[in-house]
């Protein structure tokens, strides 16, 4: 997506360890004119896949999957960060571990939600590692839900995670995809 590629060209900052701040479009000033635009193109890219909900994390993922499942017309469902697990057993529940952060947090989605007959679309801000769509994936599967694939705001291919899923079978589909950020420059895949 040109669009994406320019935005991360002139807003995004480079941070040590292979962080990308974008924080005035995306991470905490959103840009709704482009959120918009970002909905529609994985709607276009997702559009004659029988998606029936799109799935994200709390937090950073939702903006995007609200915009993409209302282009798709579907309901968004997000996994919540939790303290501890399937306590009462109404949720499926898997541990991730944050890149960001480098801790590990346990995400939860309700059984009432995420139904076996589901077929979702995966969705977050940044694909990195790969770990928190791991867990989307792992979520999925313990509702017995098919994953149509993952639509992916930022893929930062350098660090492999997309191209491990993808090499597992799954469709990702990134909007942006940086091959590196060495010397303070993002140059993205062709
Ligand atoms: P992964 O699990 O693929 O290693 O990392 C993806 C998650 O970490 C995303 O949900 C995102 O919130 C966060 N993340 C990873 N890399 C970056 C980054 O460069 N910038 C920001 N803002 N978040 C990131």
């Amino acid at each position: 997506m040109q669009l994406m590629e320019e935005k991360i060209r002139t807003e995004g900052k480079i941070l040590p360890g292979g962080i990308l701040k974008v924080g005035s479009f995306l991470n905490q000033q959103i840009d709704t004119g482009f959120l918009r635009a970002m909905g529609r193109e994985i709607a276009r890219l997702y559009g004659g896949s029988g998606i029936t909900k799109v799935l994200t994390i709390e937090a950073s993922g939702i903006a995007i999957a609200a915009a993409a499942a209302m282009e798709l017309g579907v309901p968004m469902l997000f996994a919540k960060k939790h303290k501890t697990s399937n306590v009462d057993g109404t949720v499926y529940s898997t541990v991730v571990h944050s890149f960001t952060h480098g801790t590990d947090y346990t995400v939860v989605v309700s059984r009432d939600y995420l139904l076996p007959g589901d077929t979702v679309l995966l969705v977050d801000d940044f694909l990195a590692n790969g770990a928190a769509l791991r867990g989307l994936v792992e979520l999925s599967r313990q509702a017995g839900a098919t994953v149509a694939g993952a639509a992916i705001a930022i893929e930062k291919a350098f660090q492999g995670g997309g191209d491990a899923l993808r090499a597992a079978g799954i469709r990702v589909e990134s909007l942006a995809v940086i091959e590196s950020m060495d010397g303070g420059t993002v140059t993205f895949r062709r």
